[in-house]
């Protein structure tokens, strides 16, 4: 049994399902299946294609396509299906599957051929290679049943077509990441915050998340109990990992902090693992016989997959386990990031992100230097904690809000950037970066969609892959990026207003 907070895409598996029907003889059938396994050979050998794509044999009626998708649905190893209408495959027949489906679909809208074969084609080409109409009439079926899905358009030898897919299939991760997720949660929120709040029950049947808490005091005997062996192997490898700063290095004055840090982790871990549970909450409010704020041992568990949100924002959490699975084996990573502070000179304007403790090192492929410091609130024990700067390149803060008669995400593309200067008073994580399209136009429309002040930042995947995880949740996102228009945004937030509550019906 894999753990929990396994990132892995190998455990997955996507359906390849290629229609047709009857009509045309059973030499015909065979090219289609010919043609199709070769449509999915090539996208499994495109490195762009992280989860493996299982070819099913064709579908030619409406019991076996209804039968297909009660298989889909019932296989946890299943997290998604392709469809292809290689020829034509009267839609009628796909009614029942498509209504019974409940794993995410991508509708490829392809072919076999790249060029017209102009001096040989004739009506029996014709015949075999109709997905041109094939597929508008699955198009229909699909629109008319309201199947919420992703379309692909073009030949598989395009690289925009296997990108497409890839992205898909890591959306689709995700969302069985997140509709498998036991999150835990260790004390309630911090005191009268709005944002972090939210509907667990609604959650769960949305997400398929649950959402549960315990004691703080729980955990802390799991803390205190971790044994001895266990704390000086993980200090080792701590010392062997990271840049430690003397006072807590093995003979250092302040030795102890960082073992009661490793303490930390192994109890944290110990938890989840008996929990089952792939993503986490804290609360600095809330620490019981806790000494030490989770900051290092936060650190580290998000870097090996697990979601996490401070101050008990678990909608957060979701946010970082999903895009955990959603790049994995990609460069960059993701973690917590919380807007904190500006620098505003006029044409330069940057967004300093941070938190206290618990900003994750898959930011950054540099060492992390290990430091104590004091933290100004929670009163207890100074926190160990990792220290570095995110690497620069292409990123997303996304966050969710619950806006009581749904949920919504919001989406902000941004460049990280490198520090203007150093920054060595600061004894945080931190990532700098300017926002899209720019400054004022994305903080005026993230205050206008209400979006968090926590979120995910990932650099490891882009919009896209929140576009179609937003898609397959049905679940509204607003993006903000290079076309983001503040006129155009505030008719959006109207148009969504209504189109959710018709949309939710009564
Ligand atoms: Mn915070």
């Amino acid at each position: 049994m894999t753990n929990a907070n396994n990132t892995s895409l190998e455990q997955y598996e996507v359906w390849f399902l290629t229609g047709s029907q009857h009509l045309y003889g059973e030499d015909v059938l065979k090219q289609v299946a010919a043609q199709s396994r070769e449509i999915a050979a090539a996208l499994n050998g495109s490195s762009d294609v992280p989860v493996r794509i299982v070819w099913k044999p064709v579908l030619t009626d409406s019991d076996a396509i209804r039968r297909t998708a009660l298989e889909a649905n019932s296989d946890d190893a299943v997290i998604g299906v392709t469809a292809w209408m290689h020829t034509f495959s009267p839609a009628k027949m796909w009614i029942q599957g498509l209504d019974l489906l409940r794993k995410p679909l991508l509708h490829l809208h392809t072919q076999a051929n790249v060029e017209l074969p102009w001096a040989d084609i004739d009506f029996d080409f014709m015949n075999l290679n109709q997905a041109a109409h094939g597929d508008r009439e699955f198009g229909y079926i699909q629109s008319r049943l309201g199947v919420p899905r992703k379309t692909v358009v073009g030949h598989v030898s395009n690289p925009e077509v296997s990108r497409q897919v890839g992205s898909w299939q890591r959306a689709s991760a995700g969302w069985a990441a997140v509709r498998t997720l036991k999150l835990t949660r260790f004390g309630d929120n911090m005191r009268n915050v709005a944002v972090t709040e939210g509907d667990k029950t609604e959650a769960e049947l949305r997400f398929g998340v649950s959402v549960n808490t315990w004691s703080v005091n729980e955990l802390a005997d799991a803390v205190h109990g971790a044994p001895e062996a266990d704390v000086d192997a993980l200090v080792d490898e701590y010392q062997r990992l990271y840049a430690v700063v003397p006072e807590l290095r093995t003979g250092g004055a302040r030795h102890e902090s960082l073992r009661y840090s490793a303490r930390i982790e192994l109890g944290l871990r110990s938890f989840l693992e008996a929990n089952g549970s792939a993503a986490f909450t804290t609360s600095f409010e809330d620490l019981g016989d806790l000494r030490q704020l989770p900051g290092m041992a936060v650190q580290r568990l998000m870097a090996d997959g697990y979601g996490f949100g401070a101050e008990g924002d678990w909608k957060t959490a979701i946010l970082v386990r999903a895009a955990k699975v959603m790049g994995a084996g990609l460069p960059g990573g993701a973690s917590l990031m919380e807007d904190y502070t500006y620098h505003l000179v006029p044409g330069q304007e940057k967004i300093l992100g941070a938190h206290m403790l618990e900003v994750c090192p898959s930011l950054t492929v540099t060492t992390p230097r290990v430091e104590i410091h004091p933290l100004g609130i929670g009163a207890k024990e100074d926190p160990v904690r990792m220290v570095f700067d995110t690497d620069a390149g292409h990123g997303v803060v996304v966050a969710l809000s619950d806006m009581r008669d749904r949920f919504r995400l919001v989406a902000n593309a941004v460049d990280v950037v490198d520090l203007d200067e150093p920054l060595p008073n600061l004894p945080v994580a931190r990532a700098l970066w300017s926002p899209k399209p720019d400054f004022t136009t994305s903080a005026a429309a993230w205050l206008t969609a209400g979006a968090a002040h926590h979120t995910v930042l990932t650099t490891a995947v882009g919009m896209d892959v929140f576009e179609d995880f937003a898609e397959i949740a049905r679940t509204e996102l607003l993006t903000i990026d290079e076309g983001t228009t503040i006129r155009s945004f505030k008719k959006e937030l109207a148009w969504n207003a209504a189109y959710y509550k018709l949309a939710s019906g009564l």
